[in-house]
């Protein structure tokens, strides 16, 4: 049964609450939007904590970006939200926030695209990393344009994540995957670095999203999305070895220089 729009509106104030108790926004950080007709989009307004929105707080907009219904200003970042609708058809809800791990990669420069865990590559082949546009502007849309046919979520570089969906629900929990995946991924290279799935284990994964009739558009594997542990070869042999015997490698080492 296809919700109302109050029901949308509520769903809305359901996931900014949610997104403030996991801590991925600050302050007023973080826009919701949904797509509830054709030139109609539900948003969360500027300069208002997503953690304790009311329905009535919500704009309406249209997909040129003008202001329909509500009194306060749409987001700063509705281009972003409006770039995807405009991009992708089969989407209804884009969310944006601020994780902190994922947010981390983002800073650092890098996208989450080791092919490691079976639910990700499921869920979202991998997370690419949109070039850093000034927030606010087209340029930050712009960054993120080549990858939105693609995929269904991403990095923006020296900023955060935005993640999107047949509805607000898959959208949020895409967000969620993406900032578990950050955190597993830096967790793995603490403990000397993450091991991706060979190539042919990510081809079946592939595989079976069109089986399951996931993202269906996108079933196709395209060799580097995510990259595969054949892409990154460890060339680099590691050893372990005690500190005592290191002093010991040393010693010898100035002995045999004639240093003692
Ligand atoms: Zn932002």
């Amino acid at each position: 049964m296809p919700q109302t729009e109050q029901q949308l509106r509520d769903d809305i104030v359901d996931v900014g609450r949610r997104m403030s108790e996991k801590g991925w926004i600050a302050a007023s950080d973080g826009n919701i939007t949904i797509r509830v007709g054709e030139d109609r989009i539900l948003a969360t307004p500027a300069g208002v904590c997503k953690g304790t929105l009311a329905p009535e707080d919500l704009i309406v907009c249209s997909l040129a970006g003008e202001r329909l219904e509500g009194t306060r200003p749409p987001t700063t970042e509705l281009e972003m939200h409006l770039t995807i609708y405009r991009t992708r058809p089969d989407i209804h809800a884009v969310v944006h926030a601020h994780p902190p791990t994922a947010t981390g990669f983002a800073v650092a420069g890098r996208p989450l695209n080791l092919g490691l865990l079976p639910e990700v590559i499921l869920c979202l082949g991998a997370v690419p990393l949109a070039e850093y546009g000034l927030p606010g502007t087209p340029a930050l849309a712009e960054g993120m344009r080549p990858y939105i046919p693609k995929f269904d979520a991403m990095l923006l570089a020296n900023h955060g994540a935005v993640a999107y969906g047949e509805n607000v629900f898959k959208a949020f929990f895409r967000m969620d995957t993406v900032e578990h995946f950050a955190r597993i991924t830096l967790a793995a290279e603490l403990l000397g670095g993450a091991r991706p799935l060979a190539r042919v284990e990510i081809q079946k994964l592939f595989d079976a999203r069109g089986r399951y009739g996931l993202n269906a558009s996108r079933n196709h594997y395209e060799p580097g999305w995510p990259l595969a542990a054949e892409d990154v070869p460890d060339n680099a042999e590691k050893i372990e070895i005690t500190r005592e015997q290191l002093v010991a490698i040393i010693d010898e080492a100035l002995k045999v220089r004639g240093v003692y």
